[in-house]
């Protein structure tokens, strides 16, 4: 099969294209060269005066998993609503059913999204999950850091190579693409009722510093050649005066790369009457400073979401909050912990709106896009089907005054908001949710339409309103089939998990083994993903991705 899209103008950082008008040539799936005048195409499209762009990647968004599937039990009223409502309805969120997520994330342009958080022992329902979820790539990061085995070795003082070889084991077993850590050591402290636990706080009964436990998974991802850094959720989210933590943190990276995940729920000062301010300008400094970290951001948007986390001291101490007023706390295997709580982000409020504008402030006053991406940490800042709209905040500086108008009027007085005039060019979209997404997370097949690259391609129409424009993509091409068009869905693919599989002793399984045997409920047997048929050849389900040694 041999089609190409004609008159398209391109933005593709990767080949520096800003709107370069391009022909775009897809065999079978991946985007090849110019094939010559006197070949016959199968298929032409003509995308004359369309924006042109690779599919989108969301780096970070709760799609699969226990939290998920806790919160869609939680929260069944939502379903109804949405059952009743239009598919377009940003309304709640994580409940969604698979088939929604899919759908959802393929009309707006995206085809590749990571679900953050995957509790090992939960690996196997989260892929599970995502191999009914129709269309998008996906990929998972799994958690180590609060669980028992990990806490264990480093108290008996394991060497880095042994605690390398258990995060390689681990990688292997849950098919991962990567390593997360949730609050260092803090949702084991949790256990022995600890309420807040900051860097160099010791987890109770280990002797082992949040710090120590970052540094060592940091080490070890870098070690075994994980294409991305780790990836890592700070302590103290959501703690007015948290900014101190997160520059900390960038401190205690020592130069290694490191990723912090939705770092506007760090940005906040304990400034003004409330003790509650903006810090996004002293947080931007400092990472200005350390070019080895990456982030992204985690805007709030205003309305009903539910937040999952697996941060139990953050979720437990908002758990008064609840809206609905129902909350679900859990541990499980003495592997991690996390709660689930139902929010809805009002403009009306002081909180929500300076929330609103920190994240906001962050992405302006970013100097170097290429290490800033978006999130809204879907679902804890707002659903992912609302990209377009902080999409369009970004690009349009009027469209931010009034929305600026509408929210609580002491948040007007305590943010830069008005003097940040910056609108993101097309070009820095695409670099943001498109190549540097890629490189970030050591996906080389994607992210750009260079010969080589598998044809996920994203068509939108051009519009002034650029929250129209992103919300329904005018076609979107996976693994060069069309999929979308004019905004609907038009055919129902299967993607892929894409995983890495770095080298590793495999000698450490015997000392996982025996952790199992004494403490799990469930046999290592029972564990492992690769033993699970998909209903699917092994090699269509997974795709793997090179390590850097
Ligand atoms: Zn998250």
């Amino acid at each position: 099969m041999l089609s190409k899209l004609t008159g398209g103008r391109v933005y593709d950082p990767a080949q520096k294209f800003d709107g370069e008008i391009r022909d775009i040539f897809i065999q079978d799936g991946v985007i090849v060269q110019n094939p010559g005048a006197n070949v016959r195409f199968d298929t032409i499209y003509d995308v004359t005066g369309k924006v042109v762009m690779a599919g989108a990647i969301d780096i970070h968004s709760h799609i699969a998993g226990g939290n998920v599937n806790t919160a869609r039990l939680l929260l069944p009223e939502q379903h109804r609503n949405h059952m009743a409502r239009r598919l377009n309805q940003p309304f709640a969120t994580a409940k969604w059913s698979t088939t929604d997520t899919g759908y959802r994330y393929a009309r707006m342009g995206y085809t590749t999204v990571v679900e953050p958080a995957m509790l090992p022992v939960n690996a196997l329902d989260v892929h599970l999950q995502m191999a009914d979820i129709p269309i998008i790539d996906t990929g998972a990061l799994a958690i180590l850091g609060n669980d028992d085995l990990l806490l264990r070795l480093l108290r008996d003082k394991a060497s880095q190579a042994q605690i390398n070889d258990y995060v390689g084991w681990t990688l292997h077993a849950t098919r991962a693409l990567g390593l997360k850590v949730i609050n260092a050591g803090g949702a084991n402290a949790f256990k022995s009722n600890v309420r807040q636990f900051d860097l160099d706080d010791i987890v109770p009964d280990y002797g082992v510093s949040s710090r120590q436990i970052l540094q060592t998974l940091q080490r070890a991802t870098y070690e075994l050649g994980v294409p991305h850094p780790v990836h890592v959720h700070c302590n103290n989210l959501g703690v007015p005066g948290n900014v101190e933590t997160v520059l900390a943190t960038m401190e205690a990276a020592q130069g290694l790369p490191m990723h912090l995940a939705h770092v506007q729920f760090y940005a906040y000062g304990k400034e003004g009457t409330r003790g509650f301010s903006s810090a996004a300008a002293q947080l931007m400094e400092g990472f200005r400073r350390f070019p080895n970290i990456s982030m992204d951001v985690g805007q709030v948007l205003f309305g009903q979401t539910v937040t999952i986390s697996g941060d139990v001291i953050a979720q437990y101490s908002r758990h008064q909050d609840a809206s609905p007023n129902k909350w679900v706390m859990w541990d499980a295997e003495c592997e991690g912990s996390g709660g689930v709580v139902p929010y809805r982000y009002r403009q009306t409020s002081f909180v929500n709106g300076l929330q609103w504008a920190i994240g906001l402030e962050m992405f302006l006053l970013a100097e170097d896009p290429s290490r800033v991406f978006f999130t809204t940490d879907h679902p804890n800042g707002a659903p992912f089907t609302r990209y377009p709209q902080l999409f369009r905040l970004l690009m349009d500086y009027q469209y931010r005054l009034e929305c600026l108008e509408s929210i609580h009027p002491d948040v007007i007085a305590m943010t830069l908001l008005k003097h940040l005039k910056k609108e993101f060019s097309l070009y820095e979209i695409a670099l943001m949710t498109r190549s540097a997404a890629a490189s970030l997370m050591g996906l080389r097949d994607r992210g750009h339409l260079m010969p080589g690259g598998i044809a996920d391609i994203a068509v939108y129409t051009p519009n002034d309103n650029k929250e129209n424009m992103f919300n329904r993509a005018a076609m979107v091409f996976k693994n060069g089939h069309l999929v979308v068009r004019e905004g609907d869905i038009v055919a129902r693919l299967s993607g892929k998990a894409q995983t890495i599989l770095p080298d590793y002793d495999a000698s450490i399984r015997r000392t996982v083994k025996l952790h199992f045997d004494h403490f799990y409920s469930l046999s290592l047997h029972n564990f492992m993903v690769d033993d699970v048929d998909f209903n699917q050849p092994d090699q269509q389900r997974f795709r793997s991705h090179d390590c850097h040694n």
